[in-house]
């Protein structure tokens, strides 16, 4: 299948009649039960039509990804989430009216309309209404519905443009829609309301500090806090292995200077084996790395840079063959607590943790 590739200013909330031209044809091929990758606030989306079982069983085989992974479904206007959910409990509208259009997902209980191919066979729909213009235009065009997990082949980094879109997904869906680099660079938060007390199923740009202003105190699953608990992950996708680099990686955690020494020793001794290295650094320790490549992920105390570059790196990485990474590790406060979820199951949750002073314990 050729697929075809299109620009739209995302900045632009009045598109030009070329572009609204190529985002009716856009909402079309979805209608029609074809594929389209579109850029979101978060991460670019794989859509298909959320209510047509088809599209969905299309979107699994485009990305490779296990039939149980369930799909959130993106809607544009609130109203119209009456049609997918059961039950729409109070503590969503509260949520809606804080975050939407905006990077979270809710689980509420599934409505018939949403057949199970698109939930992994759950009786539970997630849900988000994006705040992107393009995608708010894209989904009205389609029908109202569309189900869009990550746009990249399973088991590889998020992709934050459309470049890395075309990388997975030519030749595999009918179009992609470049709308330039995303705003987040990380999935939405997921918050599930299906259960006695609401509970962070995957953390996001909306932090839980926010989540607990709106709604008092949120839990966070316990998989996310604690990856040894051997408890099965109540989102699905948590199980597997995302985001995942082709070179192994290890995270390092410490002070600093300290952090650097150990890097380096332990790029000098992976060189030695003949490893080709690289170091996932922050802008203020950059200079002290020696490695065959060295990344910088922007400046320690800018959360919203690390967030946005982190994918984009760890592709790049891949890209130049890089076989063995360490990378800094960050504080799990606010924004943090995503970026380490997505930095740990990128390493496996592999983390070594540098007692003050010298040397280094570690799960490594
Ligand atoms: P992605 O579409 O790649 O951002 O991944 C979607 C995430 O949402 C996966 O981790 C899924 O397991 C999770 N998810 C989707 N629907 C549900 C649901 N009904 N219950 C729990 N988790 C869900
Ligand atoms: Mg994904």
């Amino acid at each position: 299948m050729e697929t075809k590739l299109i620009h739209i200013n995302a900045n632009c909330t009045e598109p030009t009649p070329e572009e609204e031209a190529a985002l009716r044809q856009a909402g079309e091929i979805i209608r029609n039960g074809g594929l389209v990758a579109f850029p979101t606030e978060t991460v670019y989306g794989l859509g298909g039509d959320a209510l047509n079982p088809a599209s969905s069983r299309k979107i699994y085989a485009a990305k490779g990804r296990p039939s149980d992974n369930p799909l959130i479904v993106h809607i544009c206007r609130f109203r119209d989430i009456h049609r997918i959910v059961r039950r729409l409990p109070e503590e969503a509208v509260r949520i809606a009216e804080a975050f939407w259009p905006g990077p979270l997902t809710m689980i509420l209980p599934k409505a018939e309309a949403v057949p199970r191919e698109t939930t992994g066979g759950l009786d539970t729909v997630a849900v988000r209404l994006p705040s992107h213009p393009v995608a708010r235009r894209l989904i009205a065009y389609s029908g109202g519905y569309i189900a869009a997990p990550s746009a990249n082949r399973s088991g590889k980094p998020s992709p934050t443009c459309a470049r890395y879109v075309s990388e997975d997904m030519d030749g595999r869906i009918e179009m992609v829609i470049d709308g330039g680099e995303v705003g987040i660079g990380l999935e939405s938060t997921i918050i599930d309301l299906t259960e006695e007390n609401p509970r962070i199923l995957r953390p996001g740009y909306v932090t839980q500090e926010m989540l607990d202003r709106v709604l008092g105190k949120v839990d966070m699953d316990v998989t996310i806090l604690d990856p040894d608990s051997g408890q099965a992950p109540r989102a699905p996708g948590m199980k597997y292995r995302h985001y995942a680099p082709q070179g192994s990686l290890v995270v390092v955690e410490g002070e600093p200077g300290e952090v650097a020494a150990y890097i380096n020793r332990r790029v000098e001794e992976d060189r030695r084996r003949g490893e080709k290295t690289g170091i996932i650094g922050t802008t203020e320790v950059l200079e002290q790395y020696r490695a065959d490549v060295v990344k910088c992920i922007g400046s320690r105390g800018a959360q919203e840079d690390i967030a946005r570059n982190l994918f984009s790196i760890l592709r790049q990485l891949d890209d130049e063959g890089v076989t063995s990474i360490y990378s800094e590790s960050f504080p799990e406060e606010g924004l943090g607590q995503a970026i380490m979820n997505r930095l740990l199951k990128a390493a496996g949750h592999r983390i070594v943790r540098l007692p003050a002073g010298e040397g280094g314990s570690c799960r490594d």
